[in-house]
């Protein structure tokens, strides 16, 4: 995304458009995956990380960006491109691979629906599936 689509992103999700800010949403859509923590500070080598992590509490709030459960047990942030305003929308598979560690987003295979037993409602669900990603696998071979 040229920077003018990332502040407009932030603004239609009542976020101020800061430096900082601009560079943070930048970092997120460059990677084109979910990053962890981790991956946020190497990516932003020169934000502070106290920056960054109350960056992404406001990110969250706003709904900037949603929070997945990577399969290596840390929490990952992703951009939200739902359009619609306050849900999040947009969910979809996400694929983590146990070689790199690196979550990727599977966005155009349909989510298998599942039908739950009487009595139960569903409130959110998690796809994630974990193997190895392409460039891992051709390591590997
Ligand atoms: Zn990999
Ligand atoms: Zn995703």
């Amino acid at each position: 995304m040229a920077e003018h689509d990332i502040i407009d992103m932030m603004m239609h999700h009542g976020v101020k458009p800061t430096a900082n800010r601009i560079m943070i949403c930048g970092a997120l859509d460059k990677a084109g995956r979910p990053l962890s923590m981790g991956e946020l500070e190497t990516a932003l080598g020169s934000v502070d990380k106290s920056v960054i992590s109350r960056t992404m509490a406001l990110f969250r709030e706003r709904h900037l960006v949603h929070t997945i459960h990577g399969g290596g047990d840390e929490m990952c942030y992703e951009l939200c491109h739902s359009h619609a305003d306050g849900e999040d929308e947009d969910t979809h598979i996400h694929f983590w691979c146990r070689n790199c560690g690196k979550t990727f987003c599977l966005e155009n295979i349909p989510i298998p629906v599942v039908s739950l037993p009487a009595g139960y409602e569903e409130e959110s669900s998690n796809y994630m599936v974990t193997g190895l990603c392409p460039d891992c696998r051709k390591k590997c071979n």
